[in-house]
């Protein structure tokens, strides 16, 4: 079964780098380049895991992290960050929007798809019916 990557990053090159390097990993992916298109597209469609750009332009790309944490029924769903700022503030804010790991700028590939498959093989729980 694929597994579904939403990435979120304001950069259009970042976001097809991000994109196409996941695709070759044969992972499935959606993207969004604000805050209103991540939620937008969480809402549609829960992905598996969520790829987030700190900095999404002058908006704040933890909302986003933070938002997942507050719904019962994806708050489980992994959310790695990216950015490009990993100093020690950087790193808490990261962690207290509820993020579960942060992948610094630039992207090392091989990292970010270790970080992926961690937090993909926790046992996510099982979806309730509609
Ligand atoms: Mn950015």
């Amino acid at each position: 079964m694929m597994r579904r990557i939403l990435v979120v990053e304001d950069n259009e090159l970042s976001r097809e780098l991000l994109c196409d390097w996941l695709e070759a990993e044969s992972y499935q992916v959606a993207s969004a380049a604000n805050l209103q298109q991540a939620f937008a597209a969480i809402q549609e469609r829960p992905p598996d895991a969520v790829l987030l750009d700190v900095q999404l332009g002058n908006q704040d790309g933890l909302s986003v992290a933070s938002w997942i944490r507050q719904q019962p029924a994806l708050s489980h769903i992994p959310v790695i960050a990216v950015t490009a700022h990993a100093m020690l503030t950087e790193q808490e804010r990261i962690f207290q929007a509820g993020c579960n790991a942060y992948v610094p700028k630039p992207v090392d590939f091989k990292l970010l798809t270790e970080q992926l498959e961690r937090w993909l093989a926790l046992p996510s729980p099982s979806h309730s019916k509609e």
